[in-house]
């Protein structure tokens, strides 16, 4: 096989070093990784030594152009300097006193001023915690229990809401409603009695699931952008049901924005979609890496935990050094931020576009999906607008085989066929890709016939 056939330039990356650690790891962390996001990764979980910009070194030596960014916090890419700075500065202040600083205060002005939901906001730590809190505050605020959650969507690891996030549900033809199917063994079933599970994107089914729950539902739970199952924008005009819905019969809209916070445009998809939920929740990009998330919304919703009435805390709520890198963080995309954007936009679509045109110069049957700063690769020939999770299952095979061929060319994609960009990509990395890619796409094609 010649050089040309295969587009292979340099010899492939071997990632022996990283597999030897990976098998001590597992004699003392189960699965050698400590977050089961990470024993998808192919060959095997890597280890990295540092990280700079828009690339990873790992403990091979291997220097990989990184699309995972860490499943989403790094917008800025690794390491931003004003953000470490902004750290380093506040460690000497001091970490966390149980009390406010002025440093808080201007993070949540930043988020309001940001957000179009957000008039009030509370911290935390993950986005798992403020899905939590967002729960709690609807339910507290309507006097309602249950909660419709879509498949396909994901929002966290809790029981309550770790259902139907990769596995279908049996779908009821006479009421659209999908049957709750935990995600894990070691689930609290119970708490599946409250959720009603929809189908996405589809706003004929809503409009008949909400009318029929419209009494006991307390909120209705969503990723703005589907993002944990392909990413797929939301159909024009579905978020604008949805909302107008839930207004009518007083339920609590809550968006999901871990994924699409900040990254997505300034005012996360609330903002680049122009409809504003009651409740968003962020985590991730909020902080470029630090662990930083929160609940924000209208203020008439956050009264009962302003009296204490409803439960909300967490010693290490508001934690300086998340608070610093926040404000930082916020700083750059608020008020320069809109170069970050512009830089996002295109770096990211002559990369998401130069990959489909690979992928169909080749006749491969593949599909790129999402957003410019967020997308998604697969082996599906889905429909655009699709909103059942069951194509993506029968694809994991095909991408477990494809992602090596990438990686030993010095690209990183998550598992799932996701690419995140960061405003540290140059277009120099969109040409490597774009050339590592299509030597990956044929070799693939080559091998599997
Ligand atoms: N919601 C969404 C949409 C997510 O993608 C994630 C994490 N991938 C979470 C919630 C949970 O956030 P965390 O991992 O910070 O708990």
């Amino acid at each position: 096989m010649s050089i040309e056939a295969t587009g292979r330039s340099a010899p492939p990356l071997t990632f022996a070093a990283s597999r030897l650690r990976h098998e001590a790891a597992r004699r003392i962390v189960p699965g050698g990784v400590h977050s089961n996001i990470r024993l998808a990764e192919q060959p095997w979980p890597l280890f990295f030594v540092s990280g700079e910009g828009s690339h990873l070194t790992d403990v091979d030596g291997n220097v990989l152009i990184d699309y995972v960014l860490a499943n989403g916090p790094l917008l800025l890419g690794h390491s931003p300097r004003p953000v470490i700075e902004a750290v380093k500065a506040q460690l000497d202040r001091g970490l966390i006193f149980a009390g406010q600083t002025d440093l808080e205060m201007e993070a949540a002005e930043r988020v309001v001023d940001m957000v179009p939901c957000a008039e009030m906001v509370r911290f935390n730590m993950t986005g798992t915690e403020a899905v939590q809190a967002a729960l709690r505050i609807a339910r507290s605020a309507t006097g309602r229990q249950k909660v419709l959650i879509f498949q396909g969507h994901y929002d966290g690891w809790a029981d309550n809401v770790l259902f139907n996030n990769a596995t279908s549900g049996r779908l009821d033809s006479v009421t659209g409603e999908i049957r709750p199917v935990p995600e894990s063994p070691g689930v609290e079933l119970a708490v599946g009695q409250d959720l009603v599970v929809a189908e996405w994107n589809d706003p004929v089914a809503i409009e008949a699931i909400l009318a029929r729950h419209r009494d006991d539902l307390a909120a209705v739970l969503m990723e703005p952008v589907m993002g944990n199952s392909g990413v797929i924008e939301p159909r024009p005009g579905y978020l604008d049901t949805v909302r107008d819905l839930c207004t009518r019969f007083g339920i609590v809209l809550i968006f999901d924005e871990v994924i699409t916070g900040f990254r997505v445009g300034p005012g996360g998809a609330q903002g680049r979609y122009g409809v504003t939920p009651d409740l968003a929740v962020f985590g991730k990009a909020i902080a470029s890496g630090f662990p930083v998330s929160c609940v924000a919304g209208r203020a008439a919703l956050f009264e009962g935990i302003a009296t204490g009435r409803v439960m909300h805390a967490g010693t290490f709520n508001a934690w300086l050094p998340g608070m610093a890198a926040t404000v930082a963080t916020l700083r750059i995309l608020g008020d320069a931020g809109f170069a970050v954007y512009e830089t996002l936009d295109r770096i990211g679509t002559r990369l998401r576009d130069g990959l489909a045109d690979s992928a169909r110069s080749h006749g491969a049957t593949m599909l790129v999906q999402g957003l410019p700063m967020v997308f998604n690769t697969s082996f599906s020939p889905l429909p655009a607008a699709y909103s059942h999770v069951e194509p993506f299952q029968g694809d994991i095979a095909a991408l477990r085989a494809f992602i090596p061929h990438l990686l030993s060319r010095g690209v990183r994609i998550a598992a799932r066929g996701n690419w995140m960009l960061s405003a540290a990509h140059t277009d120099e990395d969109v040409d490597r890709t774009l050339e590592a890619f299509d030597g990956a796409l044929a070799e693939y094609l080559r091998v599997t016939g």
